[in-house]
């Protein structure tokens, strides 16, 4: 009976993931529908044109980052844990998330300590480095700077990284909020990022630690262990 109740519970859970991802996945396809739609008609101009081609990849994109946010909060079992090189996880980052910050007039600096290695799966790291860099870009409408920087700690074996905006920051009520799911104050929002990130640096056994001030910006501060060896 045990059994049958754990069975039940699980389905339960999948079932409501699935019903989650359906949702979330199909306000993006639907206005992508819309678009192709608009782009058919042979009047259309070509300033038109060119921008409903592009919120048409936008919106593919969007659906894209919503079905990896739910696949980072999946544990599957035969997922690869191997070595990671901070630098080249940030480096990568920075490489994706450029043009969204360039798009929105933001600087990105960056800090790298060469000696860093962590363990965990390349992909999900990547994956909660992006989704704090989009929050960050986000939260400068009107530009900014965007800090990157790595630090070794050699005593305690573990590294920090440090993503600070110049944005629009968050108060109290805000920052405790962060990380529960849904919750987002974006017209867009899916309120799923932030808590990727933590369920992913929970899972190397990181800890952080987000400061915020409005107006002022938001750092988040992560610390993970150095991998061994
Ligand atoms: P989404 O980005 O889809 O809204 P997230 O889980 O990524 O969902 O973020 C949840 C909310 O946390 C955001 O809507 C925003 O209000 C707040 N937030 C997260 N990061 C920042 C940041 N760097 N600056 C200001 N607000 C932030
Ligand atoms: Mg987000």
């Amino acid at each position: 009976i045990q059994d049958e109740i754990i069975k039940v519970e699980k389905m339960k859970v999948v079932s409501e993931i699935a019903a989650s991802v359906a949702h979330e996945v199909r306000n993006p396809l639907t206005s992508v529908r819309g678009f192709i739609q608009l782009l058919a008609d042979p009047m259309l101009s070509d300033g038109k044109r060119q921008q409903f081609s592009a919120i048409t990849l936008e919106e593919l994109d969007r659906a894209e980052s919503i079905i990896a946010d739910y696949l980072s909060l999946a544990k599957p079992q035969n997922e690869k844990l191997e070595a990671i090189v901070v630098e080249d996880a940030l480096a990568k980052a920075f490489q994706i998330l450029s043009s969204y910050a360039n798009l929105q007039n933001v600087a990105i600096t960056t800090e790298f300590d060469s000696a860093a290695e962590v363990y965990g799966n390349q992909a999900k790291f990547r994956q909660a480095l992006i989704n704090i860099g989009k929050n960050a870009i986000e939260a400068m409408p009107d530009g900014g700077e965007l800090t990157l920087k790595s630090s070794v700690d050699d005593e305690s074996r573990t590294v920090t990284i440090t993503v600070r905006d110049t944005g629009i920051g968050m108060n109290k009520e805000q920052l405790n909020r962060l990380g529960s799911p849904y919750y987002s104050t974006k017209d867009k929002g899916t309120g799923l990022g932030t808590m990727v990130i933590f369920s992913i640096i929970d899972g190397m056994n990181g800890h952080i630690d987000v400061q915020s001030k409005v107006g002022a910006g938001t750092t988040y501060i992560i610390t993970l262990p150095l991998a061994p060896g």
